[in-house]
């Protein structure tokens, strides 16, 4: 009995690469901004699960932005250590300063942003993509080339960019869903028409606008793209981009690819992240989220507390994380029969029915019933305090 549905798994790359950029993407979440205490502590724990790369931030931004990249690239990680810059020389010295791995140039590339933003022609653009990524590889930096706006850029001219600037030295080029506005198709399509004009290592940088930032990370890795840029629980501009935990199982469970990053430690990442933050985490956030093993209905618990798969497709424990049995006006008798065991208090069926009772009445008024005042209810039941009534729950 398998826990999961494989029955249509896409093409994949042999070889996955994540780059995270939750300490670049990430921080741009609106009223976010990490110490660089909390930037070396969320390194260090995207370095421990197996990230393959880490997008450390962009040294334009500022002095402290440019230190604790810096910091970051001295750590010594396993992981590779990337920074953003524009095509500026000033921001290519900076990465430069910062001794990183690799930089992600980056400039836009659609009508909109050339004509509203970067008040330039497309042959401008162009030009600046190459002597850029020229001047980056002069001065000893590995470069990716990622155009902006991809997906509402003109096909034909992000391509002519990407060779040119593999040309010139670029090892990668990085397709943008910056706006989060393409569907898992269009970003098949567009993709898959990149990898066949070059034949160069291909990133997807994909925004959630849509809700659709995961789904269309698998249809880029199978339309060719080799590398994913993700943050942890999604963090990041506007809806924010894809959830590292959410790539890593989707791959891991229902495409059956170890991308070699550990599970175990994802819900640790995540609190570690949203704490550094400042936000608390969506209790219904999969996998890492509060709420992503818990259980109040009568009819899952006790299928639960028979055999987990029956509503978990995967153990709480694999992704660190844990079940939590919640009382409310949903429960049923078997959570008590559980709880009961748990500290081998003995009661009658009877009592156990008016202990439920007790529990829904509560959880109709408040919702969740506590600990403390579950046991509150045992103790009046068992000492005959609490009156009884005849069982409305079998
Ligand atoms: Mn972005």
């Amino acid at each position: 009995m398998s826990p999961f549905n494989r029955l249509a798994i896409p093409p994949l790359p042999e070889r996955v690469v994540v780059y995270d950029s939750t300490l670049r993407d990430g921080e741009q979440m609106p009223g976010v901004r990490f110490s660089l205490e909390q930037k070396v502590a969320i390194a260090r724990k995207l370095d421990e699960v197996g990230v393959h790369q880490i997008e450390a931030g962009f040294p334009a931004v500022s002095g402290s932005e440019r230190d604790s990249v810096r910091a970051i690239a001295g750590l010594g990680l396993d992981a590779e250590v990337l920074c953003l810059a524009r095509t500026l020389e000033q921001d290519i010295d900076a990465a430069v300063d910062c001794d990183v791995d690799m930089v992600l140039l980056f400039i836009a590339t659609s009508d909109l942003h050339l004509r509203y933003k970067l008040k330039m022609s497309r042959d401008q653009v162009f030009e600046r993509a190459v002597k850029a990524t020229e001047y980056a590889a002069d001065h000893g930096l590995r470069v990716s080339m990622s155009t902006e706006d991809t997906t509402r850029s003109n096909l034909q001219f992000v391509k002519d960019i990407y060779l040119a600037c593999h040309d010139a030295g670029a090892e990668r080029v990085g397709v943008t869903d910056t706006l989060g506005c393409a569907s898992p198709e269009a970003i098949s399509y567009v993709v898959g028409e990149i990898r066949s004009a070059l034949d160069v290592p291909l990133s997807a940088h994909l925004h959630n606008d849509f809700g659709l930032a995961t789904v269309n990370s698998i249809a880029a890795l199978s339309a060719g793209a080799d590398a994913i840029a993700t943050t942890v629980g999604g963090i990041g501009e506007r809806a924010g981009n894809v959830p590292l935990e959410q790539l890593v199982m989707v791959l891991k469970n229902l495409y059956g690819k170890d991308i070699g990053i550990s599970t175990e430690g994802l819900t640790e990442l995540g609190k570690l992240v949203f704490e550094a933050a400042g936000v608390s985490l969506p209790p219904n956030q999969p996998w890492i989220g509060p709420n992503a093993f818990s259980h109040e209905s009568g009819i899952h618990v006790a299928a639960v507390l028979n055999c987990p798969m029956t509503y978990e497709c995967v153990s709480p424990e694999s992704v660190g994380n844990r079940r939590r049995l919640v009382l409310g006006k949903h429960s049923g008798t078997s959570i008590v029969r559980s709880r009961l065991s748990e500290r081998e208090v003995g009661a009658t069926q009877d009592q156990i029915c008016e202990i439920v009772r007790e529990i829904k009445r509560r959880g109709e008024q408040h919702g969740r019933v506590s600990d403390d005042e579950f046991w509150t209810i045992v103790d009046a039941v068992l000492s005959g305090s609490a009156g009884m009534q005849n069982c409305g729950e079998g």
